[in-house]
């Protein structure tokens, strides 16, 4: 019996053994498992090490953040003092003479030519006097490169042609808000004079002159009748959409995150000090041109080596800084000029495509496709990057590759966001919800982009600015501008 027993018991210790074998080994298999697929993806400690030095590379700590923001402040307050000749700011602060926003009742029917960095885009509006606007007309051209590097009157007569367009037939005459996105030195809103290309631009003959001007002579040998009502920049035109689209909080500045990059924001006339004639009372939306932020010397930003060639190669060598480490028109050359230099260590081994060779082929919305890629093993990378002449990556370079786009765009994230910061304070709405209208592919259209600024603002203790989208508002706003004033 005892025997029995004893066999039964050592019966039941034999299976628990091989039960808890048989566990241990499945368990010790799994982990071998998921040892030999990081095997498989090839990420050993040095590569992590190169993927972690990318990302020290482009990190903008918190303390860097708070003190960039401080340094934008002080130029902002320098740029709007009364100085003799040049000013001593590298943030221009241009006064629009925009001294009133809309209010939400404004109506009727306007139009608007909008010409950016990449797009030229006439549209016709309508506002129904309750916060809406509807664009009923709408037309959309690439400005090609030729204009870009060629005569004036030729890229003045592209732009009347592609602004005829939506104008209606038979109208008598019409009232066009011109939003013009480079800096412009006002004296009224009917008129600016050219006071630098930006953006890649290089069009003979506009530089120093005034641009509603020769978009009038443009029209006239177009035959078009209409009258330039106001002149505006594209962040000037978003803070005023928002105005009128948006009522439940107070919009206090307009940017723009797109080829360029650049922000307007509501000012005490009291407060600008080089304003010749003012109401004390009165406010006036200031350009600030904050894309030319620490140039020409880099004295806060710390540049890489490749923001370093970016700049010796472009053709505004020493101006934008801020601009080239943040605007879609550069994210993706500064990802290319990495790429070279890792190809050159063998590190990215695919540097016979053009998108890696030439410069300005690696394009931000490139980076955005790739940073799209949520699958295990970054397949929709490798089609993608087959689609651009670049087979056969392995998973080490698809995710070098990844990460270099994240490390760029959560860089030029955190410099937008110490400048919002900057804006905010200098109007000192710390502690109230306000809005920020942002009008631009870049904010619009790359993944994580807007929670990557607002996370930053958060994390600097800005957490009531609210981020808006104000599709269009470059637009919208002009021609709202136009309706605001030809009502005077
Ligand atoms: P503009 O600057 O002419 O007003 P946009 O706001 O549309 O025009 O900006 C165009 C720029 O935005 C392009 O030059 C490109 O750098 C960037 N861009 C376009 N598409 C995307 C995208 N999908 N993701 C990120 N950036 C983009
Ligand atoms: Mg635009």
């Amino acid at each position: 019996m005892d025997k029995l027993r004893e066999r039964r018991n050592l019966f039941i210790l034999g299976v628990a053994i091989a039960t808890s074998g048989l566990a241990l080994y499945y368990m010790l298999s799994k982990k071998k498992k998921k040892l030999t697929i990081d095997q498989q993806l090839n990420l050993d400690r040095d590569k992590l090490h190169i993927i972690n030095r990318i990302k020290d590379k482009y990190h903008i700590s918190y303390e860097n953040m708070v003190k960039i923001k401080g340094h934008i402040l002080s130029e902002f307050q320098l740029g709007l003092q009364k100085v003799d000749g040049e000013s001593q700011s590298s943030i221009k602060m241009l006064p629009t003479f925009i001294t009133k926003k809309p209010n939400g009742t404004e109506e009727g029917i306007c139009y608007a030519l909008d010409v950016g960095g990449t797009n030229a885009r006439a549209i016709k509006v309508k506002l129904d006097g309750n916060g809406k606007a509807e664009i009923l007309e709408t037309r959309k051209q690439v400005i090609p490169s030729s204009l870009m590097n060629g005569r004036g009157d030729d890229l003045f007569d592209f732009l009347a042609a592609c602004l005829s367009d939506v104008l209606d037939e038979g109208a008598e005459r019409y009232s066009i808000g011109f939003t013009f996105s480079f800096p412009v030195d006002q004296r009224n809103v009917r008129s600016g004079y050219l006071i630098k290309w930006t953006k890649g631009f290089n069009t003979s003959d506009v530089t120093g002159k005034d641009v509603v001007k020769l978009l009038d002579q443009a029209l006239e040998r177009a035959g078009i009748k209409a009258e330039i009502t106001v002149l505006i920049n594209d962040t000037v035109g978003t803070l005023i959409a928002s105005s009128y689209l948006n009522t439940e909080h107070e919009t206090i500045a307009g940017i723009i995150l797109g080829t360029g990059s650049n922000a307007a924001y509501v000012e005490k006339q009291s407060s600008i000090e080089k304003l010749d004639e003012k109401d004390n009372d009165g406010i006036m939306v200031i350009n600030t041109e904050w894309g030319n932020f620490d140039s020409p010397l880099y004295k806060y930003l710390i540049p890489t080596e490749q923001d370093i060639m970016l700049d010796k190669d472009s053709i505004n060598f020493s101006q934008q800084h801020f601009e080239k480490m943040i605007s879609g028109m550069y994210l993706g050359e500064i990802v290319r000029l990495e790429l070279m230099e890792l190809s050159e260590s063998s590190l990215f081994r695919h540097n016979n495509s053009e998108n890696i060779l030439k410069p300005y082929h690696f394009g931000t919305e490139m980076m955005s496709e790739i940073e799209k890629d949520n699958t295990p093993t970054l397949s929709n990378i490798e089609s993608f990057l087959s689609k651009l002449s670049i087979p056969n990556t392995t998973y080490f370079e698809r995710k070098l590759l990844k990460e270099l786009c994240t490390a760029v765009s959560v860089r030029s994230a955190r410099l937008v966001a110490a400048a919002i910061a900057a804006i905010v304070e200098k109007v000192g709405k710390i502690d109230e919800h306000c809005i920020v209208a942002v009008d631009g592919s870049l904010y619009e259209l790359y993944p994580n982009y807007a929670d990557n600024i607002k996370n930053a603002l958060n994390e600097m203790g800005y957490s009531k600015v609210i981020l808006k989208l104000t599709k269009d508002g470059s637009g919208i706003g002009a021609a709202l501008a136009a309706a605001v004033l030809s009502n005077e």
